[in-house]
């Protein structure tokens, strides 16, 4: 790592950031943020990123000799070694073999790298937030979705093209609900954001005494993760009952991963990780209970640190260390 500074670049479904990392103190010190409009194409999205990019860049006063290189991460199947998208599930089109890394460079004129989003996360937390200072770390990002990412040894784990820590797709129940991989019973089908709103939908449907529904003046729909947590914070029974049942499924994920790679931290972030204690007590108690034959209390469970910032952090690391792949 020569330069101190890099830039990250997340492409999202709805949003493109950007920020300017210094990798000394690890802070983003700018950032912008555009509409990713993705009904336009990969060549007007890949161009509004670059455009992105220069104007956040000039307008933080640096020149582009000072930037090392930068770091993109988007919501797909990627060819890390190619630089490609391979497949964007919500994009149209797909975006499939779409030279990214090649396009960018070509705009920008540094060294682009990509990497899967949550595999950023994962690699910022590491770097510089709540997996500071482990060698072998799991991250679970919780949200619409749940990702996942590993660092053994030191390293991003990026295997079988970088599908190595889909963490959200362990197996927790083999006759379980069908989640959007194909696959029955994945943790993120039980254990989503979404699946932790229908748990209180249904409480409230079944007429279970719970406070759920009077917060959201019985207007279902505003059922949340965030709503079920707070009613648990006010002492609702049913509301601690559905964190406690959701930390036992991640804690079954948690177990499932750890036996395998035996780390020394997990990293929980994501939105729903803001419910805080409240689910990382239960995945604790999950482990405490169920996992034998390895020891329980010297996996930390923590909450991630960084919070938005820790992909664009993950990936201007990623950049620094020339996409890992040299
Ligand atoms: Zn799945």
């Amino acid at each position: 790592m020569d330069a101190q500074y890099y830039v990250g670049c997340d492409l999202g479904g709805t949003n493109i950031k950007a920020g300017l990392v210094d990798l000394l103190s690890g802070q983003v010190i700018a950032s912008k943020n555009t509409k990713t409009l993705s009904y336009e194409g990969h060549e007007a999205v890949i161009r509004r990123m670059a455009d992105l990019i220069k104007s956040l860049v000039a307008e933080a006063g640096f020149e582009w000799d000072q930037i090392g290189g930068i770091g993109v991460s988007a919501p797909g199947r990627l060819d890390l070694e190619k630089g490609e998208t391979i497949f964007i599930t919500n994009f149209p089109g797909h975006w499939i073999n779409i030279p990214l890394k090649a396009t960018l460079e070509a705009y920008l004129h540094v060294p682009v790298y990509i990497l899967n989003d949550v595999r950023a996360i994962t690699y910022g937390e590491w770097a510089f937030g709540a997996g500071k200072g482990v060698d072998c770390m799991l991250c679970f990002a919780i949200g619409t979705g749940i990702g996942g990412g590993v660092v053994m040894n030191n390293q991003l784990i990026l295997t079988q093209g970088g599908t190595a820590g889909e963490l959200g797709h362990i197996t927790i129940d083999i006759h379980g609900p069908i989640c959007g991989c194909g696959n029955y019973g994945c943790v993120e089908t039980l254990a989503s954001g979404p699946a932790i709103a229908a748990m209180g939908l249904k409480a409230v449907v079944q007429g279970q005494k719970t406070i759920i529904g009077e917060m959201v003046n019985y207007d279902l729909n505003k059922i949340t993760a965030h709503v079920i947590a707070k009613a648990a914070e006010a002492g609702d029974e049913v509301a601690l009952s559905i964190w406690n049942e959701v930390g036992s499924y991640i804690g079954v994920a948690v177990i499932n991963a750890a036996l395998v790679v035996g780390p020394k931290r997990v990293v929980i972030t994501g939105g729903v990780a803001a419910a805080g204690e409240l689910l990382l007590h239960p995945i604790r108690e999950t482990l405490r209970k169920r996992m034998i034959v390895m020891p329980a209390d010297k996996i930390e469970i923590v909450q991630g640190s960084l919070g938005d910032n820790a992909g664009i952090i993950g990936l201007a690391v990623w950049a620094a260390h020339g996409g890992g792949l040299n």
